[in-house]
């Protein structure tokens, strides 16, 4: 088979059987392909959704079943082939294969790596593998801590971007007491404004979270091996029955580095997904890709699915050009906040205010609308969306008048 001609009987492989990777393999379907297709993960679940894990099903509202993006059966009707806890360990690239943990190999005519992220780690040295600290990535994560929230009193949490937010509110409605310390100037610090991270600082602070900006870690020390107290940047040692920490992700590049494929801070692609080999794909968290005049590596649900789709496509032969239409969310406490663009490189932030405890910022360069975070306002959220994918940007005086109906810019 030669580039760019791809046959409908051709060999499909996909490790990493996350977002980014189900979504593709469900497109590769939809769009009709009849070969074979091969989704390899090394978690032991059907594909699921992860923002929960932060959300309803810490909070217990939820259960395992109703994470998963499709019934396990979906996968025998569609002819994918899905192996669970199954590590891939190396990809011979002359030979087309991904050798698996268990000594089984896999041939491939084209593959697509959706290996997502891990959670970046707390070292040792300070205190990082006492027990009863603990990361918010997979399931595994959150049934190994469910205990903690019946039995526990103080939890401190590490780091003020989504999932230590999401984690203090969830863990302040369990009726803990709840630390989070952040080691920049704010929290969201690296995603926001000042004006969100203040909305988010006052919310928090009105459910009793206390929030310690510009405080890191300094060790965390242990009785026997479990964590009972940490000691701050600013000298002050509290004591604590567990910890949860969320200080960000590392892209899982390592099995493109070891074969060879580009790497730089992500697996680089082209806007058809396509690595540096041209049979090899990537999609998701793990891959860094062309925006604007650079590259980025974008950490969403939207991303994943979007992209996860147009690789499909592309694998198929068809050209995705791939453009990100980037979206979030989240959910702390009676406040959902939607994110539509990219604020990076605003210099100018204007407010609108809703009704009751609406309210939604609105990011500028000069003239220019990057992005848009509106809590509690779906409205007005919905109309910035398509707004900044259609490259409109109302003046900022304009947007902040309550009395304009934003659909009439539209
Ligand atoms: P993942 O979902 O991480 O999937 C990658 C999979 O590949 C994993 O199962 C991994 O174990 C597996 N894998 C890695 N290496 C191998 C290997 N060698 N062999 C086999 N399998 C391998 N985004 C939002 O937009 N909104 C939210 O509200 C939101 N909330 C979140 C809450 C939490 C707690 C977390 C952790 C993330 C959240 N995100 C949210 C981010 C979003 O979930 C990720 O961006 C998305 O899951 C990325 O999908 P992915 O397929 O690229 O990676
Ligand atoms: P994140 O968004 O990178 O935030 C981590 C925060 O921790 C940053 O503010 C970081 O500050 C801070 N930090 C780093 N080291 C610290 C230390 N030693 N002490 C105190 N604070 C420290 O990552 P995350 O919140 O861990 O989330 C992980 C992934 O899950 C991301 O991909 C995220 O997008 C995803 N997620 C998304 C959502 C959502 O979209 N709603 C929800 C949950 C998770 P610096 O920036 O200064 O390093």
């Amino acid at each position: 088979m030669e580039d760019g001609r791809v046959d409908q009987t051709s060999r499909i492989v996909v490790i990493g059987a996350g977002q980014a990777g189900f979504s593709a393999c469900a497109k590769l379907r939809a769009l009709g392909h009849m070969g074979s297709i091969t989704l390899i993960g090394d978690e032991n679940h059907p594909p699921y959704q992860r923002p929960p894990l932060s959300k309803g099903f810490l909070l217990g509202e939820t259960t395992e079943e109703r994470l998963y993006f499709r019934p396990p059966s979906f996968y025998d009707e569609k002819g994918i082939e899905l192996r669970l806890s199954s590590t891939v360990e190396a990809i011979d690239r002359s030979a087309h294969k991904v050798m698996i943990a268990d000594g089984s190999e896999v041939t491939y005519d084209r593959l697509l790596l959706a290996t997502g992220a891990r959670p970046r780690l707390l070292p040792p040295e300070i205190g990082g593998e006492l027990r009863g600290v603990f990361y918010v990535r997979n399931l595994a994560d959150i049934t190994s801590m469910t205990h903690c929230f019946r039995q526990a009193q103080r939890v401190l949490i590490i780091g003020g971007g989504y999932i230590g937010l999401e984690a203090a509110a969830v863990s302040s409605k369990l009726g803990l007491e709840v630390t989070l310390i952040e080691a920049s100037d704010r929290i969201l610090q690296r995603v926001a404004s000042p004006e969100t991270s203040q909305f988010f600082r006052e919310l928090h602070a009105f459910h009793g979270v206390t929030m310690l900006e510009g405080v890191g870690i300094r060790r965390l020390a242990g009785e026997g091996s479990h964590v009972h107290a940490a000691e701050l940047s600013d000298g002050s040692v509290r004591p604590v029955d567990f910890v949860i920490v969320g200080i960000g992700v590392h892209p899982n590049v390592e099995l493109a580095r070891e074969a060879g494929v580009d790497v730089d801070n992500g697996i680089v692609v082209d806007a058809d997904c396509r690595t540096s080999d041209p049979h090899i794909f990537a999609a998701g968290d793990c891959a860094s890709f062309p925006w604007k005049e650079g590259r980025i590596r974008l950490e969403s649900v939207g991303n994943a699915i979007d992209q996860g789709e147009a690789a499909a496509k592309a694998m198929l032969g068809e050209s995705s050009g791939y453009v990100a239409k980037p979206w979030f969310w989240s959910d702390q406490f009676d406040v959902k906040l939607q994110i539509a663009g990219l604020s990076t490189g605003y210099d100018n932030v204007a407010t609108r205010h809703g009704a009751g405890n609406a309210i939604s910022y609105w990011y500028y360069r000069g003239d220019e609308l990057l992005a848009v975070d509106a809590m509690n306002d779906p409205r007005v959220y919905m109309a910035a969306k398509r707004m900044i994918e259609a490259g409109k940007s109302p003046p900022s005086a304009v947007v902040a008048d309550t009395t304009v109906d934003l659909k009439s810019l539209l």
